[in-house]
């Protein structure tokens, strides 16, 4: 299983491999320790977040978000190219194509565990049958609360 958060102590993005028997997140570039809490980590599944309190996680595609958009904008050129040269055929097989493309990118892609607060994502995690998928409502929680943290 692999971590990537935002250090509390450096803000950098760090990237680090743990499993149940790891005792904590350490900073490559500060140094900065993260304890992991003894329930945070049971086998395979992540119960709660490693980098910061909150155990409310979610279960999301672990969808590239530039090779999607990579694919919609091969799909709106080649369409339009096609439509220049006023061949309706290609137009919209060339649209149907990339978005056949586009759902097998998302049959094929895993899931990952996201966390609300902090946006910690946790990959290569076995069991996520224990988490929900996204939330607006708790993450609207999360949002007013980091706003109001802020202020
Ligand atoms: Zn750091
Ligand atoms: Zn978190």
């Amino acid at each position: 299983m692999n971590v990537t958060y935002a250090c509390p102590a450096c803000e950098v993005g760090v990237r680090l491999t743990f499993d149940s028997k790891t005792p904590a997140l350490v900073c490559p570039h500060c140094g900065e320790r993260l304890a992991i809490s003894g329930d945070a980590v049971a086998g395979d599944s992540v119960k709660r977040c490693l980098s910061c309190p909150s155990t409310d996680l979610y279960v999301r595609k672990d969808f590239p978000q530039r090779v999607g958009m990579a694919f919609v904008a091969a799909g709106v050129i080649g369409s339009s190219i096609a439509w220049y040269y006023m061949d309706v055929y290609w137009t919209f097989g060339i649209l149907f194509a990339t978005a056949i493309a586009d759902f097998a990118l998302y049959i094929v892609v895993g899931d990952a565990l996201m966390c609300y607060r902090c946006q910690s994502q946790y990959r290569g995690v076995k069991e996520m049958n224990s988490h929900d998928s996204f939330d607006l409502e708790m993450h609207e929680r999360y949002r007013q609360l980091a706003a109001r943290l802020e202020q």
